[in-house]
């Protein structure tokens, strides 16, 4: 590191700039933004920056440089064109150890202006040692889109509840917990509505309550993680999973997405295998609200969507009853995710005008449908849960009607790297699958739009098992 990055306090102090043109001016706005008072030097003085030094009192000196002009100087630019007047201000400077920058002359600098993205009070200021401007300025124009300009209100508004929250809450501890957790819910997202006047409401009363609430509030996220491939999980998804401090799982959530956990959060397994329930139903629902109670951020990551053939709302009961505050991010759902990796779009203009997604999960050994309800012409159907019931399946839709040779896939370990396609029939596809080893999960789509596989397939899957 060349250069040390500080935030300095200029209020009240005085300032030398020696230079009296367009540059000069440039760094005399900086220098008064940050509430320096300006000593401005040069025979000749541009009206502009004259009329800036007079309005802010500072003092203006229609002279040649002079040495003594930086008594009582916390800083110097050298800002004219004379290359003799700014190697001697800079040699003053080092000599009496003051802070000298001479623009566009790094040799002559002792300190440098970063690039400023400015939400002010909240500063970000980027800086490449002067290796590359052009750089830091592409840096700071990706902050600038990604930071939100109502931040700078946020963070006057925070600033002016620092002193009355101190007052409620002593430890710095409990204070961090309670901006955080107000940072990630409503106040932020009142201000950047431009809410202001709620924002301030709501941040009065959680001040006031501060110290009557548990210090760290519980809550619980009900995450859609996607399908599989981490890559399609959302930026809240992925924000929630980072804040929480407890991770439930089930096996449909894929390890790399588990890994992007923070890593002293506690991951417990609450996976369900078919036939095999590992915790039951209830049990993972008073989980949820026993670790919220403990005031844990409580991440229940479930695969695909939460409100798709997930019970997320059974899973949200409990904790609505017991007065938890929740919060729910859909996913990319398995049918989504897979009809994208396997090149199959689920509606198509020449091959179906609807979708229909349906649980092929079984009940008592038979999957228990409308059948005659599921044969919709111009309809995609997928099926969650589908590969063991898939015999019955295909033998039920061409009971009521549907043609035998009406195209077929079955897709497992859709987006993940050993996905597999395996494209067939209502006839042929359940021998097509019996014949090999289908890795779970996997679904079922079926219906016209599967011919258009071979024309939409990009995603080049490389089969764990078989090199
Ligand atoms: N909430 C989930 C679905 C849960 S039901 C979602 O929205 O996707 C579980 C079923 O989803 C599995 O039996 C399988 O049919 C399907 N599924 C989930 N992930 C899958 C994947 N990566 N590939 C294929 N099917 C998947």
């Amino acid at each position: 590191m060349d250069y040390l990055p500080v935030a300095w306090r200029l209020k009240e102090q005085l300032a030398l700039v020696v230079g009296g043109g367009e540059i000069a001016l440039r760094k005399a706005r900086l220098l008064d933004r940050a509430g320096a008072r300006l000593r401005v030097v040069a025979p000749e003085i541009e009206p502009e920056l004259a009329q800036l030094v007079e309005r802010q009192g500072g003092e203006l000196l229609r002279c040649n440089y002079h040495p003594s002009q930086l008594d009582g100087v916390v800083l110097a630019i050298g800002a004219t064109d004379d290359q003799d007047v700014n190697r001697q201000l800079h040699g003053d400077a080092v000599a009496r150890h003051l802070p000298v920058n001479v623009v566009d002359n790094p040799p002559l600098c002792t300190f440098i202006f970063p690039a400023i993205v400015d939400r002010d009070p909240l500063l970000i200021s980027i800086s490449s040692g002067g290796a590359s401007p052009v750089l830091a300025r592409w840096a700071r124009s990706k902050i600038e889109t990604l930071l939100p300009a109502g931040l700078g209100r946020l963070a006057t508004l925070m600033g002016r509840y620092r002193k009355p929250l101190a007052d409620k809450l002593p430890q710095v501890g409990a204070r961090r917990l309670f901006w955080e957790g107000l940072l990630d819910g409503p106040l932020m997202e009142r201000v950047l509505a431009g809410q202001d006047q709620q924002a301030e409401t709501l941040l009065q009363q959680a001040v006031e309550n501060a110290d009557r609430e548990t210090l760290s509030r519980g809550e619980v996220y009900l995450v859609g993680a996607g399908p599989g491939d981490p890559d399609l999980m959302t930026f809240r998804a992925l924000r929630l999973l980072q804040k929480a401090d407890v991770v439930l799982y089930d096996r449909l959530v894929g390890p790399g997405i588990l890994e992007l956990a923070r890593r002293d959060a506690e991951l417990v397994y609450v996976g369900k295998a078919r036939n095999e329930h590992v915790v039951p139903q209830d049990e993972i629902n008073s989980l949820l609200v026993r670790y919220a109670r403990e005031g844990k951020k409580v991440c229940r990551l479930k695969g695909g969507d939460p409100f798709i053939f997930g019970r997320g709302g059974e899973e949200l009961d409990s904790v609505v009853e017991a007065g938890i505050d929740f919060q729910v991010v859909p996913g990319v759902t398995a049918a989504a995710g897979c009809a994208a990796y396997a090149g199959i779009p689920l509606t198509h203009r020449d091959h179906a005008q609807s979708v229909r997604f349906v649980t092929g999960h079984r009940k008592d050994n038979s999957v228990d449908l409308p059948w005659g309800n599921l044969i919709t012409p111009g309809e995609t159907l997928v099926f969650y849960m589908g590969l063991v019931s898939l015999a019955d399946i295909c033998r039920n839709l061409k009971a009521q009607g549907m043609r035998a040779d009406m195209p077929a896939a079955v897709i497992s370990r859709g987006t993940m790297p050993d996905q597999q396609v395996i494209i067939g029939s209502l006839s042929s596809l359940p021998d097509l699958v019996s014949a090999r080893e289908v890795a779970a999960p996997s679904l079922v789509i079926i219906g016209s739009v599967v011919t258009l596989h071979p024309r939409y397939h990009w995603f080049a899957s490389t089969p764990l098992n078989n090199p």
